[in-house]
């Protein structure tokens, strides 16, 4: 038997205990008793104070804006959490707010002076004002630590816009900024806008601005009266913007960049099949993170310079001249003898060309791009109606899409995209002409007053490509958001369509085919491969010092896939300063679509 299974009974041991328990039982409730005497009779006052203090309050949170993709996913534009500081007055006296500015300012290694009048002029009392958005991890560990002698002090995560490519893309994809006093109560107040937050500017953060934003919360907060915030419980929960998906390849789009590098010029690339833009770059840009940084009145950095600037666009406009001729009854085969200059009766000046061609027919004059033989062409249509004076050249480039934006982005936002300020461009009205036969001739090889953007120039181009189909440039592939997923589908908006005779289109195809693969063209030896079949015009355009050098070309020629448009201002002779450029983005192109092992890009 276990006789020590049981505790021996021990006759003195339960009333010990019990004593023992007891003791500790009655100093607890005299402890307890001390606080409440301590607490009701003492301090009464105070915490009667203090219960009637606290408030309950609702304020907006915000909604992470929607992150911005290439075409396989790639993220250009998000939001990082950032560490906010801000104070709000509540029931603080002059004297403990500007004391807790002080030490906050010491804490932060600022003078925060400057800010009282804000914090104090905050209504309601209980609305804070920001002090600093970027606080640093130890900046964030001292106002805790030292949060009790912070009264109206307080630290909230929030977001902000990151762009981790800095400069790439810049102005498609535009920049985000601080509401100022005056737009807020313009514009953003009516919409659910409170005078801190951040809303595109330019670009698609602007166009897109109703998409990216999401819709804010509502949470309720319980504080103090010195401003502690004691806790707080969402009533409303935020809805994180849209996402959106462009049509942009990034890996094209860096390549067209580096080689713009050190230029002011344009870069784009589309497919003429559908108009998805696949590069658009406009150089000098400037880094999306610091905007407000840029003071260059001489290079204009944020210019968009593919839809807000005007360039002569020279022999690029030459296909324009030719089909107009051809339609007024001019044949490919009519042949025009250059012998460098063509002299007008009535007209001071000859009319020159680059070279001496001799006999040149459409395909030559292409291939060399023979000033006298368009000169011709153009007075050819002057003088079949001088009462027209041949205005059929400007109703050419407006079938074209010269003269009236080519409505990026209509589509997807179903209104003029606002934040892209696309100009429209201009052409000689019939009343400049009339009477005035050589400026017809000067607009029959682009110059003269024939003002153009290069994005509608890539467009005319992608036009002539696909036979005929002026279409809407497309930037946006999908907008996708917790409520709502617009995939766009990839098919084209057409415009308008051109009503190109085949065989004058194949006549201009043939002669753009030889200036880039014949020898003697005005692109021949820049570097593209015969079996691209690329398809090219190259333009030297007149400007004050130096020209504006241009090449724009398609490929493969027979069924187009892939339009390139490069512009280098004051960049010199187009064959020898844009073409080659030109050929780097098609032999990027036909490396990486054609060669299944570098399709995986990333
Ligand atoms: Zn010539």
């Amino acid at each position: 038997m276990p006789g020590n299974f049981f505790r021996p009974v021990n006759a003195n041991w339960v009333p010990r205990r019990l004593a023992f328990f007891f003791t500790i039982f009655i100093l607890f409730v005299a402890a307890l008793l001390v606080r409440i005497i301590n607490l009701g009779i003492v301090h009464g006052n105070d915490y009667a104070q203090f219960s009637e203090d606290n408030y309950l309050k609702e304020r907006s949170v915000d909604a992470p804006r929607g992150s911005i993709h290439d075409r396989h996913g790639t993220v250009l534009a998000y939001n990082r959490a950032m560490f906010e500081v801000s104070m709000s007055r509540g029931n603080l006296t002059t004297e403990a707010l500007r004391a807790s500015l002080d030490r906050l300012g010491a804490i932060l290694g600022a003078d925060l002076s400057s800010h009282y009048q804000a914090v104090a002029g905050v209504r309601p009392r209980w609305k804070s004002h920001v002090l600093s958005r970027r606080l640093t991890l130890d900046q964030i560990t001292a106002v805790f630590e030292q949060r009790f002698h912070l009264p109206g002090v307080s630290i909230e995560p929030r977001f902000r816009r990151y762009y981790p490519l800095h400069s790439t893309l810049c102005h498609v994809l535009g920049h985000v900024g601080k509401i100022t006093t005056t737009t807020w109560e313009r514009q953003y107040r009516a919409k659910d806008y409170e005078l801190d937050d951040y809303v595109g500017v330019v670009g698609l953060e602007a166009a897109f601005e109703d998409s990216l934003k999401g819709q804010k919360g509502q949470e309720q907060i319980w504080r103090t009266n010195r401003g502690y915030i004691l806790g707080s419980q969402v009533i409303e929960p935020a809805v994180p913007g849209a996402e959106i998906f462009l049509t942009i390849d990034l890996q094209f789009q860096r390549l067209a960049e580096s080689l713009l590098v050190g230029q002011k010029g344009v870069i784009l690339a589309l497919d003429p099949r559908n108009g998805e833009i696949l590069v658009w770059a406009s150089s000098p840009g400037y880094d999306l993170n610091r905007p407000t940084q840029i003071d260059d009145p001489t290079s204009k950095p944020l210019i968009n310079r593919a839809i807000q600037e005007y360039y002569r666009p020279g022999s690029t406009f030459k296909i324009v001249t030719a089909l107009a001729a051809l339609e007024a009854g001019w044949t490919p085969d009519r042949r025009v003898t250059c012998e460098h200059r063509l002299f007008l009766p009535n007209w001071s000046k000859p009319f020159t060309c680059l070279g001496w061609h001799d006999s040149v027919d459409l395909v030559r004059a292409f291939q060399y791009s023979c000033n006298i033989y368009f000169y011709t062409m153009a007075d050819f249509i002057y003088s079949r109606d001088p009462r027209d004076a041949g205005y059929r050249i400007v109703r050419t480039a407006r079938r074209f899409g010269f003269e009236s934006p080519t409505d990026v982005l209509s589509r997807e936002i179903k209104r003029r995209a606002s934040g892209f300020g696309e100009k429209a461009g201009a052409l000689p009205s019939l009343e400049t002409l009339r009477g005035e036969r050589g400026s017809v001739l000067y607009m029959g090889i682009g110059q003269g007053s024939v003002d153009v953007t290069p994005l509608q120039m890539l467009m005319a181009y992608a036009a002539l490509a696909n036979g005929g189909e002026l279409l809407v440039p497309r930037l946006v592939r999908r907008v996708q958001s917790e409520q709502s997923d617009d995939a766009f589908s990839s098919s084209k908006i057409v415009k308008e369509t051109l009503a190109l005779n085949p065989e004058h289109q194949r006549a201009i195809v043939e002669g753009l085919t030889t200036a880039v693969n014949s020898p003697g063209g005005t692109a021949y030896g820049a570097g593209f491969l015969p079996e691209w079949h690329v398809a090219g015009k190259t333009a030297t355009a007149e400007r004050e010092s130096e020209p504006d050098a241009w090449f724009i070309g398609f490929a493969p020629a027979e069924k187009p896939e892939l339009v390139v448009l490069v512009l280098i201002e004051r960049g010199g002779h187009g064959g020898k300063v844009a073409a080659p450029l030109a050929a780097r983005l098609f032999r990027h192109y036909f490396d990486s679509t054609r060669k299944p092992t570098t399709i995986a890009l990333q």
